[in-house]
């Protein structure tokens, strides 16, 4: 079986929805799991952000919140000549006094419930089927066993909102922003699918964002591993987790564009050939606690950091890189003015003394380190990201 699993920016208007609706089609793709409606243009408000907007407002704005959000889904009806107006009514009535996820989670809940009135799907409420327990984990074998009689019975031809669930009590809950790659993966999971697709309104993976470096090369494939990694450091493709229910059960994922449905996407697979290739350059601004804490004991002569991803990739800084730090707590230390300059690569290659010379050469930090197991990392000004990025990536071309 395909699981199928469609992101906000490619259900963002009716003529995107058209096509999503021919790709399921004619790929007979049997379970597919929606997102709510993205952004359509730079500038306007995703159904989610919206639906943020609805939890915190006061009565009055909370009625014009609500007409944006109806909208969205009435032109998205409209554009197919059908009538969407009782869901809607029926939905925005239990709205009252309701918790923010269950107001928030309304955004996958309608568009699967419009999805199904289109496809002629069933429709499966993830509240019924996605089950967290009392650690706010995801109570995995209960709901690998709901959505798998939940589909059966659909006759394999069913339709699920993403990015929500629920606990014990039934009480609604979200999973963190981006979440509905991770929902399409316990899918994908719970019913051993051959494959997982992750339709996106980009071709797949790019080494490197495509807004700061001109037509970076494209990935074709990485492993689960590297997919993490770069997902952790700041590559905007897959929501980190998204891996968990994948890996376990070998299910290749397949990203892939809504434009160019054709083309083959990028494939991550449980592990790729090493040919020393660089899968992945990425940036991100060092500020959680979660990434970076002290590795040595603050006394030591000269400090050290260590990003704290898999034990994999202890990559290891010295402290004077940073120019504005705060150290919390047990030794671990956060800042808002450094960038994380990472790349992933394949094999065994060191690439630490290529990166350093082309840094050096720009005038930029060059304090380099390299993993042997496929990580070589620097940290940056965040003014200067961009540069480095570009740098970074020219160097390694
Ligand atoms: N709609 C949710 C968000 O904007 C979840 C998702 O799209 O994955 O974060």
């Amino acid at each position: 079986m395909v699981v199928a699993k469609f992101g906000g920016s490619s259900l963002s208007d009716g003529e995107n929805w058209r096509r999503v609706l021919n790709i399921v089609k004619e790929g007979d793709r049997q379970a597919v799991v929606v997102s709510a409606p993205g952004a359509r243009f730079v500038g306007d408000e995703k159904v989610t952000d919206l639906l943020f907007k609805y939890a915190s407002s006061d009565k009055e704005q909370k009625e014009t919140v609500w007409q944006k959000v109806a909208d969205r889904y009435v032109d998205i009806a409209n554009f197919f000549g059908i009538d969407f107006s009782s869901v809607l009514e029926e939905t925005k009535l239990k709205l009252t006094g309701a918790s923010v996820p269950y107001v928030v989670s309304r955004g996958e809940y309608l568009s699967a419930r419009l999805f199904s009135l289109l496809s002629g799907k069933k429709f499966i409420d993830a509240a019924r089927v996605v089950k967290f327990d009392e650690k706010g984990e995801i109570a995995q074998r209960l709901t690998y066993q709901l959505i798998e009689q939940s589909v059966l019975q659909s006759g394999q031809n069913a339709v699920m909102g993403g990015f929500y669930g629920s606990d014990k009590e039934d009480n609604i809950v979200l999973f963190e922003r981006g979440g509905s790659d991770v929902s399409g993966a316990i899918v994908a999971a719970a019913v051993n699918a051959e494959k997982y697709e992750n339709w996106t309104d980009v071709s797949g993976v790019f080494c490197c964002d495509p807004r700061i470096v001109l037509n970076p090369v494209f990935v074709k494939c990485l492993s689960f591993f590297q997919m993490k990694i770069l997902a952790l450091l700041g590559a905007r493709v897959l929501h980190p987790q998204t891996i968990y229910p994948t890996v376990k059960k070998s299910i290749p994922i397949n990203v892939k564009s809504i434009y160019h449905p054709d083309e083959d996407g990028t494939w991550i697979l449980p592990t790729t050939k090493k040919r020393g290739d660089v899968v992945g350059i990425t940036a991100k601004k060092v500020v959680s606690v979660e990434q970076i804490e002290f590795k040595t004991p603050l006394t030591s002569p000269t400090p050290l950091l260590s990003i704290i991803t898999p034990a994999f990739c202890r990559a290891v800084f010295d402290e004077e890189t940073f120019d504005a730090t705060k150290i919390t707590g047990d030794g671990v230390l956060t800042t808002t003015h450094a960038t994380l300059i990472s790349v992933v690569y394949d094999g065994k290659k060191n690439y630490c003394p290529t990166i350093k010379k082309a840094l050096e050469k720009t005038g930029l930090p060059a304090n380099v380190i390299c993993d042997e197991h496929g990580l070589a990392a620097c940290l940056t000004a965040p003014d200067k990201t961009a540069e480095a990025l570009r740098t970074v990536y020219k160097a390694l071309e």
